[in-house]
């Protein structure tokens, strides 16, 4: 694919990007990794652990400081580069928490990264200082549970919970419609300029694009409740009917974020089921 690999591409003052090499049908063109900061910086989302992204960033970094890497959340397109950059140029590893694989088994799926630990987990609110500069995290459950978003300078960097080019996956056990809508609307209270998301062109309209979301999944979760209205429906049923001409790839997401909704509508008493087939309430 055409795009700016292991290149780093400035994107305002103080804000700077470098694109992983993994694309795929859920990454876009890949992983963006964003530097941060001038004289010192910071480094959100390292990304996936690709020796020759590991490269791109270290020479980016050029020998200044750096201050923190982030992860926005631990998915293996996010944070599996952050120990060995962290190796690489002596900076602590800080932002979400690791998830608690051990006490939430079926939390962990072969999506995430069982080897991430922070040296320092940032709460709701909690803040860091970057090149004299204030960096906010904004806790967003819902694409999975531990996902933070950080602000910086009227930018917030949106990880996966808010993407430039698709709609956010949301596949329970570990990701969560209702939290992913709370989180949503967070957003929608706050007034940043601009998002930069981990995959996809930056957000320049948040607060239209972020209703947009809401009004997306409100309507999909109108659609869902229809559908199980009519008849008793299993999952594959739900997502021929509602999602027409989806990519074969999206199949199994989409059927993931199905079973989100249905287990939200659940929890809210609008549905209920019998084994695999799903019927109104
Ligand atoms: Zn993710």
């Amino acid at each position: 694919m055409d795009a700016p690999y292991a290149k780093l591409e400035a994107i305002e003052p103080g804000i700077a990007r470098v694109l992983a090499h993994n694309p795929s049908a859920f990454t876009y063109y890949g992983t963006q990794t964003y530097l941060v900061g001038e004289q010192e910086v910071a480094v959100v989302d390292p990304g996936p652990g690709l020796p020759e992204h590991l490269d791109a960033l270290e020479q980016a970094i050029g020998g200044r400081t750096v201050a923190a890497i982030l992860c926005t959340h631990t998915h293996r397109d996010h944070s599996p580069a952050a120990r060995p950059l962290a190796e690489r140029v002596g900076a602590p590893i800080v932002g979400c928490a690791a998830l608690a694989l051990e006490t939430v088994g079926p939390r962990a799926d072969a999506a995430f990264d069982g080897d991430y630990l922070p040296d320092r987990v940032l709460e709701d609110g909690e803040a860091l200082e970057i090149d004299g500069k204030t960096m906010t995290a904004v806790a967003t459950p819902g694409h999975t549970s531990n996902h933070l978003c950080f602000a910086y300078q009227g930018a917030l960097f949106s990880g996966d919970h808010v993407m430039g080019c698709s709609t956010t996956v949301v596949v329970p056990p570990d990701g969560d419609m209702a939290a992913y809508m709370a989180s949503l609307d967070k957003l929608r209270q706050r007034e940043d300029r601009v998002y930069y998301p981990a995959h996809g062109p930056a957000v320049t309209n948040p607060a239209q694009y972020v209703r947009h979301l809401m009004g997306h999944r409100m309507q999909r979760e109108k659609q869902i409740l229809k559908l199980v209205g009519e008849q008793p429906r299993g999952i594959p049923d739900i997502v021929a009917n509602a999602y027409p001409g989806l990519d074969p790839r999206l199949i199994t997401a989409a059927g993931g974020s199905v079973l989100a909704h249905l287990l939200d509508l659940e929890r809210r008493g609008l549905v209920v089921h019998d084994g695999e087939r799903w019927t109104a309430a």
